[in-house]
């Protein structure tokens, strides 16, 4: 069952099919409509703005099976990586934002972390 009464915002995370991409992942909220409800999503992989498909794919996916290793600032992190934040939960690297910055894709929505950090 979705969660009809759900409401949305521009960066938050659903599932969704990507045709380009040729799997099911994490898309990222590009537009909304005034009652929240999504509208347009991009993938953060390849980039591609499609529009959402509501009730599509598979329900309840669920990314246990691929848990990362816990999120380490010094660790220097690839997009496509995975790992598990002690706060937000396992988290999918997007995007290299800067050589100390990338965007993780967590379960609820996209968060900017710090990755490469020198350490003590
Ligand atoms: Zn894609």
């Amino acid at each position: 069952m979705t969660t009809e009464k759900q409401t949305f915002a521009v960066g938050d995370r659903v599932e969704q099919m990507c045709v380009t991409c040729g799997e099911e992942r994490g898309h990222i909220v590009a537009s909304v409509t005034k009652k929240g409800r999504v509208t347009r999503v991009s993938c953060p992989i390849c980039g591609s703005r499609v529009p959402y498909k509501s009730g599509a794919g598979a329900a309840g996916t669920r990314a246990s099976s691929k848990a990362g290793a816990p999120y380490d600032q010094t660790t220097t992190y690839r997009r496509g990586q995975t790992l598990m934040h002690p706060t937000f939960g396992v988290g999918e690297v997007t995007a290299i934002i800067e050589p100390r910055k990338i965007d993780v894709l967590f379960a609820d929505r996209m968060r900017r972390l710090v990755h490469s950090a020198q350490p003590r």
